[in-house]
């Protein structure tokens, strides 16, 4: 059976005093073991320099660290620039995804998919690379049909994906649908359920419509009922986001990746709800 693994998300700060409190942030979630920190990774190169930044600082405190990668927008030449940066400092684990086309970039670059993301680090690296891609299990937003979507999942691993990492959702039975439905194809890498904390809702509304994920009408009436009540909020988000992970595990899931939003208040309370 393999390991269970736990990870951890950041988005890379901007400011010397944001890498100050992400650091902060770090080394108190580095207490809990996982077994990488990954940082996201602006389309088109936007937070290129940035996102090289924190990863090297993560790995100079003697972390795992995985950098996601997006190639919407890009060029081989940009690309295999950025893959040669990461293997020169011994980076060895990346998350490959296709992004999205920030507005105002016109030209989609020479990749269209994650796919070819994929294809194109193994054609380049070999082995190199542990190489995560992104699962939905509320389907993407742009997919013609669930099926469609599932079958371009498999494009991914059939490229040489080693695991994947689900897109945030509040609902353990679209995962465990996903996951049967992509064994049923022959998909069996691990696919690790990416976790959301709950710390505001207007944020987390927004960035749900935004990727498709769905805020279960039970919930979503709840966090309004709340309005400005932020304690109330984060007590409610605990409970329901631990209740989620236990499901997870309990059902099997390999793993868990936190989106901390770089804070480590929540993801701590969640860990220690589970006894982990
Ligand atoms: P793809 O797998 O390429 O899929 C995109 C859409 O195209 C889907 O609808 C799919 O069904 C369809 N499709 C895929 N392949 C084909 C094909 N060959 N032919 C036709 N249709 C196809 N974004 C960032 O910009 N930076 C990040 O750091 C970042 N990190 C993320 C981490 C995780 C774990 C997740 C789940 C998402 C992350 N995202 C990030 C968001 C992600 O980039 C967006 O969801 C994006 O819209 C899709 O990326 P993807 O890699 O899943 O794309």
């Amino acid at each position: 059976m393999t390991p269970t693994t736990f990870s951890f998300e950041f988005f890379p700060p901007k400011t010397p005093e944001g890498m100050d409190k992400l650091r902060a942030t770090r080394d108190q979630l580095a207490r809990l073991k996982p077994k990488f920190f990954s940082v996201t990774f602006g389309a088109g190169g936007s937070t290129r320099d940035f996102s090289l930044e924190t990863v090297l600082d993560i790995q100079r405190a003697g972390y795992e660290a995985a950098p996601h990668l997006s190639c919407i927008g890009s060029t081989h030449v940009n690309i295999r620039a950025i893959l040669q940066e990461y293997q020169n400092h011994g980076i060895r684990h990346i998350v490959a995804l296709r992004g999205d086309l920030p507005s105002g970039m016109a030209s989609t670059g020479e990749f269209r998919y994650a796919n070819e993301l994929v294809e194109f680090i193994r054609s380049e690296t070999g082995d190199w690379f542990n190489i995560e891609v992104a699962a939905y299990p509320e389907y993407h937003p742009q997919a013609r049909s669930a099926r469609d979507d599932l079958l371009n999942f498999k494009r991914k691993v059939d490229a040489g994906a080693n695991s994947a990492i689900t897109q945030y959702f509040f609902n353990a039975d679209a995962y465990f649908n996903f996951v049967d439905e992509a064994a049923a194809l022959g998909v069996n890498i691990p696919i690790v359920p990416g976790i959301m904390p709950i710390g505001n809702f207007s944020q987390l509304a927004r960035f749900s419509d935004a990727c498709g994920a769905e805020i279960p009408r039970w919930m979503r009436k709840q966090l309004e009922g709340y309005s400005d009540d932020i304690d109330s909020i984060r007590a409610f988000g605990l409970d329901v986001v631990t209740d989620l992970c236990e499901r997870l595990l309990k059902g099997g899931a390999p793993g868990l990746h936190f989106y901390t939003m770089n804070q480590a208040a929540a993801t701590t309370e969640i860990w220690k709800r589970l006894g982990l």
